[in-house]
């Protein structure tokens, strides 16, 4: 076994210059050389610590729009004004602009990019996905583009791109209007998947609406991408820029909405009890209050009005927009005080939803602003919404999250746990990316991993004895020793990884809990954390940005690990490779240490002090503290870790004197699973058959 593990290492390391350099040589500057080669260089936008710079700048983008919803024919058809701001220091002689429904469009590229073959047999429901009768056309249908007097503008559209052709540049610090007007068919999201779209129920004809990426979106402009005007394929997600929005969105009249923003028009939009409970809930921050109850909602949904409503709201400073509408939507809601500011926590479900959703959904959401506002920053919106919309998906103060109990109202912690996990993970991320504004298009981990990180301490606050799948430590082993060939390192744009979960969400976050529990300690990391959000609240961080401020925030040196964890895709692995046993004799002015060559540990005399000199080696490329548990023959134990910069001038094997007034039993390498060692059959010595940690690789393989 032992054998297999060092040939199948060195193949992995052949295929990795990084490693392999250091691999043969005794010193090892590669590892712990600094990242400036490879981090873009400090300027006045983006400085040296990772703190914005004094010309810091982004654009902004505000949205006036009018949204229709056609309740029969499924269709939006919408008209907005953008307002452009250019406050970036170049002129621009055209903008771009994101048509993401165009991946749906009947003339997509998108599918085209996935192979594939014939499979044996798929279930009706896959088979429909994969081979339509007539293939859906849920592209956007652009009706007109033009500037403020009316005219037409010229524009290019590129797949899911959108050109906008200026007649004269837009100069820096200008303001550039202009109108959009477009429809489009929603797409059937259970049937044809999507990050949005519509649920249908053939009792009584209802559709749920989860609806996004529903309008022409600006691009984002700045100094790291110039125009991030990548297109959408599907997978890697979105870069936007901030604005505010006012939206009016028209939906029949007995639907219940959700959406971005401060509803402005709530006497016409709500009944009279309604508004009465909703003031209730204001005050109420212990459970859930019920706005719409299941048995209204019941009701309602026979009812199929065909007379239309306007829901009107303000959103200040998002960086996108979303609603949900449905006619059998229970609503409820919960104050949640920030330090001293009222937040408000709701929740929009189906019947079919729960008990589950009024049991958990709102007490989820109100969790998530507490723990994530105590590590970050305090919550600034007024909301966050939980939509019962099958899917996890995540939007300014609104978020759809799966989940639902059988036909009886019954469900298995399974269910609940996965329900709570990913209306946890979907709230979060108003901190990342909604409001620490990374380029998701780009960087995937920068929202997802920090995200699922952070998603883990909310968790625990939940329920501490929740179920966490993804960011141990331990449940990292797996991906990380797999088929080399298949993994890419976290530094990789999300449409092209393999194991995109993997590597764009565990990893990361099992990275900065590894940072955290074991390299910074909770002091410096939670400090260095918590700079990094705030100075980039509301701005658009690069990677480099993280990686400078928490180092720079913390004062450790941490090129190495971003450079071992982000940037290559070597593991840990540490080993015992042997001890050696010595006693000492004083004669005159010297002290000579002899050797007790005798086999295991224990020495042949009663000494007064007992001297061990350990070799480790290290057959994982990853350079890591060695933690070390000594236990001694009277079954008391010490724990000694060395930094990871012990492995500065060799990367293959250190040796360390350990002395001590009393003979050592057993030594254990990382007997607390912190840091994600591939192979614990090197890991103690003397050899153990077989330790707890086997076992439970043993449980995860099978
Ligand atoms: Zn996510």
């Amino acid at each position: 076994m032992k054998k297999i593990g060092i040939f199948l290492f060195s193949l992995v390391f052949c295929a990795n210059a990084f490693a392999q350099k250091t691999k043969q040589g005794h010193t090892n500057q590669n590892k712990f050389k600094q990242l400036k080669d490879v981090l873009a260089t400090p300027n006045e936008q983006r400085t040296a610590s990772g703190a914005p710079g004094k010309h810091y700048t982004q654009q902004k983008v505000d949205y006036v729009m009018d949204i229709i919803l056609d309740d029969k024919k499924t269709k939006i058809t919408g008209a907005e004004t953008i307002t452009y701001h250019n406050n970036s220091a170049d002129e621009l002689a055209y903008l771009w602009v994101q048509l993401d429904q165009n991946v749906r469009a009947s003339d997509s590229k998108s599918p085209d990019i996935s192979s594939g073959k014939v499979e044996e047999s798929l279930s009706k429901k896959a088979f429909d996905k994969s081979y339509p009768e007539t293939p859906f056309d849920g592209g956007f249908k652009i009706t007109s583009v033009t500037n403020t007097n009316g005219s037409n503008l010229s524009y290019t559209i590129n797949q899911t791109m959108m050109r906008i052709n200026l007649t004269t540049p837009l100069a820096s610090g200008e303001t550039f209007k202009f109108n959009i007007t477009w429809w489009y068919n929603i797409n059937n999201h259970r049937t044809i998947g999507g990050r949005s779209g519509y649920e249908h129920f053939s009792e009584n004809g209802n559709n749920n609406y989860v609806i996004a990426q529903f309008y022409p979106r600006m691009c984002v402009y700045d100094n790291v991408e110039g125009w991030q005007n990548d297109q959408f394929w599907g997978r890697s997600e979105f870069a936007l820029e901030f604005g505010d929005f006012t939206v009016n969105i028209t939906v029949p009249e007995d639907h219940m909405l959700g959406a971005t923003g401060v509803l402005q028009n709530e006497k016409e939009v709500l009944s009279k009890i309604e508004r009465k409970r909703l003031a209730k809930a204001r005050k109420t921050y212990d459970n859930p209050v019920i706005i719409r109850t299941q048995k209204e909602a019941e009701k309602i949904e026979k009812s199929h009005k065909t007379k239309t409503k306007t829901w009107k709201f303000f959103a200040e400073n998002v960086r996108d927009y979303a609603f949900a509408t449905s006619r059998k939507f229970i609503w409820d809601a919960m104050a949640v005080d920030i330090n001293g500011k009222n937040v408000m926590a709701y929740s929009l479900y189906s019947k079919e939803a729960n008990p589950l959703y009024g049991e958990h959904s709102t007490r989820a959401v109100a969790q998530t602003l507490k723990t994530y506002s105590r590590y970050t920053f305090d919550y600034p919106y007024h909301k966050a919404i939980s939509v019962d919309g099958q899917m996890g998906m995540e939007y300014p103060q609104i978020c759809f999250n799966p989940g639902r109990p059988d036909a009886d109202g019954t469900y298995s912690d399974k269910v609940k746990y996965r329900m709570i996990k990913v209306t946890i993970h979907e709230v979060g991320h108003n901190f990342f990316p909604m409001i620490v504004n990374s380029d998701e298009r780009q960087w995937t981990w920068m929202d997802e991993g920090l995200n699922s990180y952070m998603e883990m301490l909310a968790e625990l606050d939940y329920d501490k004895n929740f179920p966490i799948t993804r960011g141990y430590p331990r449940n990292i082993v797996k991906y990380m020793a797999g088929d080399q060939s298949n993994i890419a390192p976290i530094m990789s744009k999300g449409d092209h990884v393999y194991e995109f979960g993997n590597n764009a969400y565990g990893k990361p976050a099992t990275a900065l809990w590894i940072l955290r529990e074991t390299i910074m300690g909770k002091k410096l990391f939670d400090h260095a954390f918590k700079t990094y959000s705030k100075r980039w609240m509301f701005k658009h961080p690069s990677p480099a940005d993280f990686f400078r401020t928490m180092e720079d925030a913390s004062g450790v040196d941490l090129d190495w690990f971003w450079r071992g964890w982000f940037y290559t895709t070597d593991v840990t692995d540490i080993g015992i490779k042997g001890v050696k046993k010595f006693y000492t004799k004083t004669a005159n002015d010297s002290v000579s240490f002899i050797e007790d060559t005798s086999k295991g540990l224990d020495f042949v005399d009663t000494q007064s002090k007992y001297h061990y000199e350990i070799t480790y080696n290290k057959p994982g490329g990853l350079v890591m503290p060695i933690i070390v548990e000594f236990t001694y023959k009277d079954g008391t134990k010490e724990r000694k870790t060395y930094p990871a910069q012990i492995w500065r001038h060799n990367d293959k094997e250190v040796s360390k004197v350990f002395s001590s007034s009393k003979q050592i039993k057993n030594i254990v390498l990382d007997p607390n699973f912190e840091t994600a060692d591939v192979d614990t059959s090197n890991n103690s010595y003397p050899k153990q058959q077989v330790d707890k940690f086997d076992e439970f690789k043993k449980r995860i393989k099978g």
